[in-house]
């Protein structure tokens, strides 16, 4: 199906871009990487009046290394992160999961901003920046706030953003050594995930976790923090009981969709493997990175 007609606009600053938006809140549409907005208006599904390309608006693409954190600009692509040495230093379980994403043409221009901005459940981003406590930057028309990504997102493809906000730029304050993060992502060929689970913890000197974050995506319409799977590890070493008790509690915790990816059982399955494997993997973690330190 061919695109429809629209006005294509072009704002030179993220102000003028929210004044755009907040002026046509439902006929103006963001366009960043364009991998998904172009897909939904090839197929008729959006029909955009007006497109507004915030592509060019000048330094919202980097990776800023400063004292306490690491700040992603929102036009930075999945390849941006893949390739970052920043990245690879600092967050290496980004580096290592952004080659299973999508393939090398979304790569090459999704963005990180459109990643959580479109809100599609079957992503890989939002788990593991949820894992890391992430915040992020949102400008308005008239100013601006930060807010903890996970309050970002409030069900399938949609966030409590008003139409006229953008999110400008992904906050990660550096780990400790004590820190240790698995991600693991199940997916048929170079699809989409069907199921992800992030799972991080901090552990004391005798190995027990001080903290923990167990965070699913693709398995309900928000990614999913599991907090009752956290408070079970909390306390505790790595025991083999122990991480199958809690990846029953996400397991539990979840409401996958039956679709092309496989049933809802089939899914609740994979979550329960999957956690049990990112939570052995995240205590090893720690536990490694404290040695390196030590
Ligand atoms: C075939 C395919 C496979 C994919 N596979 C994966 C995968 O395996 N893992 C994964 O994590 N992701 C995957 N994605 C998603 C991809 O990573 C992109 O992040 C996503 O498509 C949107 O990024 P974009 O920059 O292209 O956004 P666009 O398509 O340009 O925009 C889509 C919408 O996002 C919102 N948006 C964009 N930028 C902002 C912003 N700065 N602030 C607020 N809202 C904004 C707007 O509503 C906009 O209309 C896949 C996408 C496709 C098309």
């Amino acid at each position: 199906m061919g695109l429809r007609d629209f006005e294509y606009i072009e704002p030179q600053t993220v102000k003028k871009a929210c004044k755009v938006l907040s002026k046509y809140p439902e006929e103006a549409f963001t366009y960043a990487g364009g991998t998904s907005l172009l897909l939904l208006m090839k197929q008729g599904i959006v029909r955009p009046k007006y497109l507004v390309n915030i592509k060019r608006i000048p330094k919202l693409r980097y990776i800023e290394n400063d004292t306490e954190s690491v700040r992603i600009g929102a036009l930075t692509t999945h390849h941006d992160l893949e390739v970052s040495p920043v990245i690879q230093q600092f967050f290496p379980m980004i580096t290592e999961i952004e080659p299973q994403i999508a393939n090398i043409r979304v790569r090459s221009t999704g963005t990180v901003g459109g990643n959580l901005g479109f809100a599609e459940p079957l992503t890989d981003l939002p788990p593991i920046f949820i894992a890391l406590d992430a915040r992020i930057k949102i400008e308005t028309p008239t100013d601006g706030r930060m807010m903890l990504l996970e309050e970002l997102f409030v069900g399938y493809y949609e966030t409590c953003l008003e139409a006229s906000e953008l999110i400008t730029e992904v906050q990660i304050d550096k780990t400790p050594a004590n820190f240790g993060l698995k991600y693991i992502r199940f997916s048929a060929g170079s699809d989409k995930p069907a199921v992800g689970s992030a799972v991080a913890v901090w552990i004391d000197s005798g190995g027990r976790a001080e903290d923990a974050r167990v965070v699913l995506g693709c398995v309900a319409p928000t990614p999913l923090r599991v907090r009752e799977a956290e408070e079970v590890l909390k306390g505790k070493e790595f025991q083999l009981e122990l991480a199958e008790q809690a990846a029953e509690i996400a397991a539990r915790a979840c409401s996958p969709l039956s679709d092309i990816r496989g049933s809802e059982e089939y899914k609740r399955a994979i979550v329960k493997v999957l956690t049990r494997q990112a939570i052995e993997e995240a205590f090893n973690r720690a536990a490694a990175n404290r040695a390196d330190q030590q």
